[in-house]
C-alpha cells in the first residue's frame, strides 16, 4: 500500500509514522533481496562520482561546530608566514574555515592547506576562536574525507 494511501486511513501521528516506517524497512528488505543497491551503497553510486563522501552519525553531530565561524579574522593572527610559504595553497585560517572547509568536493585543495599548519597551531587557536570552532576536529574531518575521496575515485 503506498504511503498516500495509509494517510488517509491512519488517523494518530505515531501510528502513522511507525506504519511508514515499517513499510519502507520492507521495502528495502525486499530490494535487498534481489539484489538492488541500497543505503549507503545507493548514496556512493550517486554521490560518489560528484565526490561527495558519506557522514557519519558522529560527523554529523559535530558539523554545526564546524559552521559556527562569524569572521572575526582572529584566528588569522600569525598566519602570515605560513600563508606567504604555502605559495597560494594555504590561504589562512579563517578563509579555511569558511570557505576550503565549506566544500566537500575540494577537499584534497583543502588537505594541502592544513599541510602547512601544525597540530600544535591548530590546538593553540581553539583556545581563541571566541565561536569556539574546533579546528582540530574539523582538520580532521578534512583529512579523512579526502582520504576517502581517494579509495572511492
Ligand atoms: S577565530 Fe573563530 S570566529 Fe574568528 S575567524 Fe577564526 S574561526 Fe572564525
Amino acid at each position: 500500500m503506498a504511503a498516500a494511501g495509509v494517510k488517509r486511513i491512519v488517523a494518530s501521528g505515531r501510528a502513522l509514522a511507525a506504519m511508514v516506517l515499517a513499510i519502507a524497512l520492507v521495502r528495502v528488505l525486499f530490494l535487498r533481496a534481489f539484489g538492488v543497491l541500497t543505503g549507503l551503497p545507493l548514496f556512493r553510486q550517486n554521490y560518489g562520482p560528484d565526490r561527495l563522501p558519506a557522514v557519519d552519525p558522529e560527523e554529523r553531530a559535530q558539523m554545526p561546530r564546524f559552521s559556527a565561524c562569524f569572521a572575526c579574522g582572529r584566528c588569522d593572527i600569525g598566519e602570515g608566514e605560513r600563508v606567504r610559504a604555502s605559495n597560494g595553497a594555504y590561504p589562512g585560517m579563517m578563509r579555511f574555515v569558511l570557505a576550503s572547509s565549506r566544500s566537500m568536493p575540494d577537499y584534497d585543495a583543502a588537505e594541502r592547506a592544513l599541510a602547512f599548519v601544525p597540530e600544535d597551531v591548530l590546538r593553540d587557536k581553539e583556545a581563541i576562536c571566541p565561536a569556539h570552532v574546533p579546528f582540530t576536529a574539523l582538520a580532521r574531518f578534512v583529512k579523512k574525507k579526502a582520504a576517502m575521496m581517494r579509495e572511492e575515485a
